[in-house]
């Protein structure tokens, strides 16, 4: 049984297929890549498997149990988390509380606006807040910001916010962990250590579901790789098989 399976995957925007039956699998500690031009359909199934969009038809399995249309939070309690392309952090709290909100969310704490309450005025939630601060250093170390904790998290480089946005997805303790273009506007450097970060993150057994532009790190990175052009799966295999495929270079290239 594979930790995750998408089964036919399809949702339709105004009578148009963005995803078009897609179905793929990812088993623990795998790095799976979701590739394809713009507009193929990556986020989109993204935010079918992790909750946000309902799909028109197909299924989503998380260890063989149906999570289809599941909502974000109840999706994170069972083991999955993600990040977005767009960077999600609260500039204006800690690089530590931007991780305790995530801390928050895995103990069913509810919403972030409760979080935040709890943590302002309600003596009775000291004790969780103490256990979520520690955790989220904990996680400040995994990802190399832990000297930062203190500091606001709008004064970080983009590469560290990157990290900053995996701690945070990580505080649910996930098996399984959708990233959503983590080295988007990375300079090499910066692209390195999220490198880096995943492939340790994976080596511990954690399960990775990547959409990424740069294809020299899905390369890198991924175990197997599914390609998406115009919302259907054209192709998946092992890096070495993909790189060689026909249509995945006629489909890069504009040829169809
Ligand atoms: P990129 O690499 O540019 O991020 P992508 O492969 O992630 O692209 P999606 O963003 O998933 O592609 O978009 C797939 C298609 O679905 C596009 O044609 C897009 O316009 C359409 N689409 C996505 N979300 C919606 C929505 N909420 N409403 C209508 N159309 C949408």
């Amino acid at each position: 049984m594979s930790l995750l399976q998408v089964d036919g995957l399809s949702i339709h925007f105004g009578g148009i297929a963005a995803v078009n039956a897609v179905s793929f699998a990812v088993e623990a500690g795998e790095i799976v890549s979701i590739i394809g031009p713009n507009g193929a359909g990556k986020t989109t199934l993204f935010n079918m498997v992790s909750g946000l969009y309902r799909p028109s038809a197909g299924r989503v399995l998380l260890d063989g149990q149906e999570v289809t249309g599941a909502p974000p939070e109840a999706l994170a309690r069972r083991g999955l988390s993600r990040t977005f392309q767009n960077l999600q952090v609260f500039q204006q709290m800690t690089v530590l509380e931007n991780v305790m909100t995530g801390c928050h969310l895995a103990e069913g704490g509810g919403t972030l606006g409760g979080w935040l309450a709890d943590l302002l005025h309600l003596p009775a939630s000291r004790a969780v807040t103490r256990a979520s601060r520690e955790r989220s250093l904990a996680l400040l170390e995994r990802v190399g910001l832990a000297d930062l904790a203190g500091r606001d998290a709008g004064a970080l480089s983009y590469g560290q916010l990157k990290r900053l946005e995996i701690a945070r997805a990580l505080a649910t303790t996930p098996r399984l962990l959708l990233l959503d273009e983590p080295a988007a506007g990375c300079n090499a450097v910066e692209t390195q250590e999220i490198d880096d970060l995943i492939l340790a993150l994976a080596g511990e057994g954690l399960a990775i579901l990547l959409v990424e532009h740069d294809m020299k790190m899905v390369m890198r990175l991924s175990n197997h790789i599914v390609v998406l052009d115009r919302g259907t799966r054209i192709a998946e295999g092992p890096p070495e098989t993909i790189i060689n495929h026909p249509e995945v270079i006629a489909a890069y290239l504009g040829g169809h």
